[in-house]
């Protein structure tokens, strides 16, 4: 918190009590008054005020808003590290000129349908397969994910077609089996705010991709990869993948106004998933096209090469052809917006 801005009209006696609460903490007080207003400069290491000592502040008499200069969220923020961070994985680098595309079904079904799968994405251009082995659903009866069979599936396949594994850790149990198989760590949109798992996958050096919560403000986005960082692991990607909003014709409203936002916020690449985000398949390919010309640094997108059999989210799963046309738009749009696929 480094600036505080009176109520005009606000009282020297609140005056003081700010001053008197600012100095109780060690700060020191710089006192502009303006015509209208009466504006307080906070002097001293600021950076170490909690949100929650700053929005006591707000909440005293006489202050109208509290403004900090130093973010939240630091090692996050463009001001602590104005040049965009590139994320190596493999021969694949992430937040650089290149876009890529992380394709593969919601979940891991069986090793045939993964491959095939793996084998038709990679020939349209994408670089990394996806595919849950452990499954948030909704339901407690709905499929779980095959657990480490799939993650033992997912490796196979990597094997097979080079491509590098992204896939969910849903709890901090089963991290080292997860470092184990995984390329990237996917932490999905409830856990956003799972501290303790962000903790553990923050103690570890594995590439994390971390999804906006179903709910969350970006500034929520941010605070939740700083949890990652601050332990250590700045190997962070950003995933808008949609938030809840009054809106029933969609899954999820997927805010594209998160990507270049966070484009001006932070140094760590983003990336969209327009599947999850819209949960219609048809409206994949307009959506990931605006997520590319909107600045974003790679795509998620579920594809399923029997999207009606699929045993989750097969509503919102392209099938291999319909994917390989969409690369094919992406290619050209990535282009014009100075980026290649
Ligand atoms: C997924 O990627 O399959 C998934 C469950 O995504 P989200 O966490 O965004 O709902
Ligand atoms: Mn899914």
């Amino acid at each position: 918190m480094d600036i505080i801005v009176l109520r005009p009209g606000a009282s020297s006696k609140e005056l003081h009590n700010i001053t008197k609460k600012l100095e109780s903490k060690g700060f020191k007080a710089n006192i502009s008054k303006g015509t209208e207003r009466t504006v307080i400069g906070v002097i001293g290491d600021t950076s170490k005020i909690t949100e929650e000592e700053s929005s006591a502040f707000e909440a005293m008499p006489g202050v109208e808003k509290v403004h900090r200069i130093i973010k939240p969220y630091k090692l996050a923020s463009k001001d602590f590290k104005p040049e965009k961070t590139t994320i190596k994985i493999g021969e694949n680098i992430i937040g650089g000129k290149k876009i890529h595309v992380i394709a593969g079904p919601c979940a891991v079904e069986d090793k045939a349908t993964l491959l095939k799968i793996a084998q038709e994405v990679k020939k349209a251009g994408a670089t990394f397969i996806r595919g849950g082995a452990f499954k948030p659903r909704t339901s407690p009866y709905s499929f779980q994910g095959l657990g480490e069979e799939g993650l033992k599936i997912l490796a196979e396949v990597r094997k097979k077609t080079g491509l590098p594994v992204v896939t969910e850790l849903m709890d901090p149990r089963d991290i080292y089996l997860i470092l184990k198989y995984a390329d990237v760590i996917q932490i999905g949109a409830r856990n956003m705010q799972n501290f303790r798992l962000l903790q553990e996958v923050g103690s570890h050096n594995k590439p994390v991709i971390i999804k906006r919560g179903l709910s969350a403000t970006i500034k929520e986005l941010l605070m939740a990869a700083e949890y990652i960082m601050a332990q250590g692991n700045n190997n962070v990607i950003l995933c808008e993948r949609g938030i809840r909003t009054f809106e029933t014709e969609t899954r999820n409203t997927l805010d594209l106004n998160a990507v270049p936002v966070l484009k001006n916020l932070t140094h760590l690449p983003v990336i969209v998933d327009p599947s999850h985000g819209t949960g219609k398949w048809d409206l994949v390919a307009p959506m990931a096209k605006a997520a590319i010309a909107a600045g974003a640094d790679g795509l998620m997108i579920e594809v399923h090469t029997n999207p009606a059999d699929a045993l989750s989210d097969g509503e919102q799963s392209l099938k291999p052809t319909k994917f390989k046309a969409l690369m094919k738009e992406l290619k050209l749009i990535a282009k014009a917006v100075g980026r290649e696929i």
